[in-house]
C-alpha cells in the first residue's frame, strides 16, 4: 500500500512541505535540494538491511549486493576527493565527529576548536554537547577587527594550550580556511589536524574551494549541504589512519550502517563527479558574492566584509533589528534564512545580532546573479521595515513568481 493509503496524515504533510520547498526562497546555508535519484536510493528497499561490519567482513549473512553498493560508495568518495581512505557509514555530521574524536582522543583529553559564537559547530567543544562535556575543549576565536581567523594567534594559543587535536572547518565562517597554515601549527605543537568540511564539501568536490586532503589527518563531512546528497555524513583520512577510523565508527560509536543512505551517498558522489557539478560549485560561490555585494551596497554590514564561499553572515546591529525578528519577518515574505550569532555578539544564540544566508539551494534551482540581486534588495527592504505587512505580502507574491520560474520538485 502507498503512503497515501496507509497514512494520509503524514502523506498530506509531506505534500505540503514539498509545495513549501517549491514556493519559498531557501537561503539556509546548510540546506540544498537533492536529486530525485538520491531520494530514490534513500527511499529504497535497502532500508531493510542489517550489515554491521564492513564489506566482505560483515557480522550478518546476506550482504552480497550491499557489499557491492558500499564498496562503490567508498571507491567513488576516494576518487571524488582524491583521498586515501573513506568511511561512508557515519549517520550524520555529529556522529562522524563523535567517531573522529574517539579515534584520536581519550575522555578528558584537550582539543581546540573555534568558539561557537564565532562560527564553530556545536560538536566543536560547546559545553552543552558531548564534545565539551567529555573532553577538555579550549577555543580560538576570530580577530576582533577583521573577523577573520588570525593564524598567529591560533599558533600562540596552540603552543600555550598544547591540545592533542585541533579542529578547523565551520558552520558560519564565510572565508577560505588556510589548511596549510593549520598543518604547520599542528606540526609545531604535535596536534592531530581534524578538518570538518561539512558546509563546503560540495565546493571542494567542485573545485571551488581548496581541498584539505593533503594536510588533514582526518576529514569529516556531512553529505547533504553543498555536496547535495542525502542527509548523512562520512569520514576521510590518509590510508595510514584507515583502521583507527573504521574501528571508531564501528564498533566504536555505531551499530548497523544505513545502507539506503550509503547507496544514496554513492549516487551523490557520482553526480558530483560530473562536469556540470563544477559549474554548479562555481555558480554557488558567484551567487554568494553577488548577493553579499548587493546587501552591502544597500547598507548591510557583511561580517568579514565579504564571502569566498556559499555563505554570507550579516550584522544587523546598526539596523536595530535582532536576528530573530529579521528571520521571522523574512519568513513571512517566503524568504527562509536563519538567525545566527556574529563574532563577539552581545545577544544570546536564541536572539542574535546576525543572519546567515547561503546560496547552495537557490543555485540548484538554476537561479543566477539577477535573482540574487532581486532577493538581496528585498531582504534589505524587509530588514528595514520588518513590520510592514503590506510590503511583505507583495514580496511574498513576487517570491512565488520567481519560484514558479525555477521549479524544483514536480
Ligand atoms: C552541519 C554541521 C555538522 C553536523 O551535522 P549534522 O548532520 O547536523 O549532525 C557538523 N559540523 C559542521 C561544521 C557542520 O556545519
Amino acid at each position: 500500500m502507498s503512503l497515501k493509503q496507509t497514512d494520509g496524515a503524514i502523506y498530506e504533510l509531506i505534500e505540503k512541505e514539498k509545495e513549501y520547498q517549491n514556493n519559498t526562497l531557501r537561503l539556509i546555508a546548510s540546506e540544498n535540494y537533492t536529486s530525485n535519484a538520491v531520494m530514490e536510493a534513500t527511499g529504497s528497499i535497502l532500508t531493510n538491511k542489517y550489515a554491521e561490519g564492513y564489506p566482505n567482513k560483515r557480522y550478518y549473512a546476506g550482504n552480497k549486493y550491499v557489499d557491492e553498493i558500499e564498496l562503490l560508495a567508498i571507491e567513488r568518495a576516494k576518487k571524488l576527493f582524491k583521498v586515501g581512505h573513506a568511511n561512508v557509514q557515519s549517520h550524520s555530521g555529529s556522529s562522524a565527529n563523535i567517531a573522529a574524536f574517539f579515534a584520536f582522543l581519550e575522555p578528558g583529553d584537550k582539543f581546540m576548536g573555534l568558539d561557537l559564537p564565532h562560527g564553530g559547530h556545536l560538536t566543536h567543544g560547546s559545553h552543552v554537547n558531548f564534545s565539551g562535556k567529555w573532553f577538555n575543549a579550549v577555543h580560538y576565536s576570530v580577530d576582533k577587527e577583521t573577523e577573520a581567523l588570525d593564524y598567529d594567534d591560533i599558533r600562540k594559543k596552540a603552543i600555550e594550550e598544547k591540545p592533542k587535536l585541533i579542529i578547523c572547518g565551520y558552520t558560519a565562517y564565510p572565508l577560505i580556511i588556510d589548511f596549510k597554515e593549520f598543518r604547520s601549527i599542528c606540526d609545531e605543537t604535535g596536534a592531530v589536524l581534524m578538518t570538518d568540511i561539512s558546509h563546503f564539501a560540495g565546493l571542494v568536490a567542485g573545485e571551488a574551494y581548496p581541498s584539505p586532503v593533503q594536510y588533514a589527518d582526518i576529514i569529516t563531512t556531512t553529505t547533504h549541504k553543498t555536496l547535495r546528497g542525502p542527509r548523512s555524513a562520512m569520514i576521510m583520512c590518509p590510508e595510514e589512519n584507515a583502521k583507527t577510523i573504521d574501528k571508531s565508527v564501528f564498533p566504536g560509536t555505531q551499530g548497523g550502517p544505513l545502507e539506503h543512505c550509503i547507496a544514496a551517498k554513492a549516487v551523490c558522489f557520482h553526480e558530483a563527479m560530473q562536469p556540470d557539478f563544477k559549474e554548479y560549485a562555481k555558480q554557488v560561490v558567484m551567487n554568494a558574492k553577488v548577493f553579499a555585494d548587493e546587501l552591502a551596497t544597500k547598507g548591510l554590514r557583511i561580517v568579514t566584509g565579504k564571502t569566498e564561499t556559499h555563505l554570507i553572515l550579516v550584522d544587523l546591529t546598526q539596523k536595530g533589528v535582532t536576528g530573530k525578528d529579521a528571520q521571522m519577518a523574512l519568513e513571512e515574505a517566503g524568504i527562509i534564512t536563519n538567525k545566527n550569532t556574529i563574532p563577539f555578539d552581545t545577544k544570546s544564540p536564541f536572539i542574535t545580532s546576525g543572519l546567515r544566508f547561503g546560496t547552495a539551494a537557490l543555485t540548484t534551482r538554476g537561479m543566477k546573479e539577477d535573482e540574487m540581486k532581486w532577493i538581496a534588495d528585498n531582504v534589505v527592504k524587509i530588514i528595514e521595515n520588518p513590520n510592514d505587512n503590506e510590503m511583505k505580502v507583495k514580496i511574498r507574491n513576487e517570491v512565488k513568481e520567481i519560484c514558479d520560474r525555477f521549479p524544483v520538485y514536480k
